[in-house]
């Protein structure tokens, strides 16, 4: 996924815009976007967003605008974002135990 988005980039001639601070930048905006498609909706809406067919493309679109930046994020930072993961639940599991942490 990481070379698709590099490869729509280069295509484009838009890697000098992609530094991380630009990426990380449009990341949150795009968190934004995704968060409004559930502004003003109560916790029983937000669950069935997806039955709307119009609102589950919106989501999805957004979806799919935060993980595209945080992986070309990942990209142009070198981060292994699997690796990344791991560590940040093992991090979790000392931080949260499941037994306590209920
Ligand atoms: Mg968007």
């Amino acid at each position: 996924m990481q070379e698709l988005l590099s490869d729509f980039a280069e295509r484009r001639d838009w890697g000098p815009f992609h530094t991380p601070k630009n990426l990380a930048m449009a990341l949150v905006g795009e968190a934004g976007e995704l968060a409004a498609e559930f502004q003003w909706l109560d916790p029983e809406e937000s669950a069935r967003v997806l039955d709307d067919p119009a609102k589950a493309t919106a989501v999805r679109m957004e979806m799919a605008d935060v993980f595209s930046y945080l992986l070309r994020l990942a990209d142009v930072l070198g981060v292994d974002l699997e690796t990344a993961l791991r560590e940040k639940v093992a991090i979790n599991e000392k931080r949260f135990p499941a037994d306590t942490s209920r």
